[in-house]
């Protein structure tokens, strides 16, 4: 999926932009950053566009007063869907998703408007005030297509309106006397200066796209890394056959459960528990048995730890540990009990073996860090003698270290 994107927009980038237009979805998207980026830019072109076609009103009142009130009748036509939609980009903001999705649109109406209204204006104007008029019209061109940030396409539609409009007016309403000349040379400076706008926006459309797909394949490309990151950081801290922790977390973890511990002078429990007689599992019934035997193992060890903070890891081979936050020796040994039970009661079956109970040992120690001598390796260490201990009083069985078999198997029958 992944791939395909990028192949995508790879291939969009090697077009170099020429259609000016993505597929569908990436369209999409492309137009939603892009009216979410500009949308400024065209709230100001707006402003801008208003404040130069309503200023020029007030020269109309000095300099031409008798044709002054049919400028501003025009002047309200035309500023009329100007107005709904600065009203619409600035005072409604729940409607801003909408405008910013019809952004575009937006900016085709309001800018064929004021160079509609540019027209009129200029047609109902004495002479020689009619020709700055028709000068407005090249100022609001820059305004439209410098400052808004149209793009190309629409930028084309209202180009050609406003050159249809300009042209009507032109044609129907300019007096006889130079009548050629004046709509020559208007449709000339008209057209030289749409067509080296619509060029300038074709150029900064054809880049902005091809930023937005750079920086889409960036993003993309560090997604990929973190995820391969993320993958990673679980490799390196999982056991691969067991899916538990490895021993390499278990370090980290006991680490930093004994810091936490020695600040609340609490204990760590710690079980060290081994498979009885695996290797003899493993020459009857195969290694991949063995495999799913260990398998099955983790998979109870971990059910049986609940607590937040607790960790069940592959300590290597067929041996597991335990770390038990704020544990007594004799609290270890409860759920040391509990599991071996539980292990007891598993009953393996790989493919068309008969089904097979398997032991284990445990051994259990627990230490309060910050006391005597005691760091994490004395304490894994005398998990691991307690676990000794208990193979060599029979196996199947818990060990607590400090304290005889004896004892121990009193203090359960009592
Ligand atoms: P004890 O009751 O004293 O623990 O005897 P044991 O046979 O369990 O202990 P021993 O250390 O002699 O044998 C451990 C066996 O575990 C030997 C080795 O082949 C097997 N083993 C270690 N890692 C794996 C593994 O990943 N998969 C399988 N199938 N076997 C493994
Ligand atoms: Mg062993
Ligand atoms: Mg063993």
């Amino acid at each position: 999926m992944k791939a395909a994107e990028l192949n995508t927009l790879q291939q969009l980038l090697n077009d170099r932009g020429r259609h000016l237009r993505f597929n569908d979805e990436l369209e999409r998207e492309f137009q939603m950053d892009y009216a979410h980026r500009y949308y400024l830019h065209m709230q100001i072109a707006e402003i801008a566009g208003m404040i130069m076609f309503l200023s020029c009103g007030f020269l109309d009142m000095i300099w031409m007063p008798e044709a002054a009130g049919r400028t501003w009748l025009m002047r309200l036509i035309a500023g009329t869907p100007m107005a709904v939609i600065l009203l619409l980009m600035f005072w409604w903001p729940s409607k801003q998703r909408l405008s910013k999705k019809y952004m575009q649109l937006f900016l085709c109406i309001y800018a064929t408007s004021a160079v509609a209204g540019l027209i009129a204006i200029s047609l109902n104007s004495l002479e020689p005030y009619n020709y700055y008029y028709y000068n407005a019209i090249t100022v609001a061109l820059v305004i439209i297509f410098v400052l808004s940030r149209i793009q190309f396409k629409w930028g084309v539609i209202s180009a050609i309106i406003m050159w249809i409009s300009l042209n009507i007016g032109l044609i129907g309403f300019t007096p006889e006397y130079n009548k050629l000349a004046i709509v020559i040379i208007t449709n000339y400076v008209f057209i030289g200066s749409v067509l080296s706008a619509l060029f300038g926006t074709f150029l900064i459309e054809r880049s902005l796209r091809q930023n937005y797909l750079q920086s889409r394949m960036l993003s993309l490309e560090n997604r990929d890394l973190e995820e391969s990151n993320l993958q990673l950081q679980y490799l390196s801290a999982v056991d691969g056959l067991t899916q538990i922790a490895n021993r390499r977390s278990l370090d980290r973890n006991l680490s930093l459960e004994w810091q936490r511990a020695r600040r609340k002078r609490e204990p760590i429990g710690f079980i060290m528990a081994d498979i009885d007689h695996f290797k003899m599992f493993n020459d009857t019934y195969g290694h991949q048995a063995g495999d799913e035997c260990l398998r099955v193992v983790a998979a109870s060890l971990k059910d049986g730890v609940r607590r937040p903070g607790d960790l069940v890891a592959r300590y290597g081979g067929e041996e597991f540990a335990l770390v038990l936050t704020d544990s007594s020796a004799e609290q270890a040994a409860i759920v040391a009990e509990q599991m071996r039970e539980k292990i007891m009661n598993i009953v393996i079956k790989y493919k068309k073996n008969d089904p097979v109970h398997v032991t284990a040992s445990f051994g259990v120690a627990s230490m309060v860090p910050g006391s005597g001598q005691a760091n994490p390796e004395a304490l894994i260490l005398a998990a691991d003698q307690a676990m000794y201990q208990a193979k060599r009083s029979g196996r199947n069985r818990v060990v607590i270290f400090g304290q005889s078999v004896d004892d121990q198997q009193g203090q359960r029958s009592q």
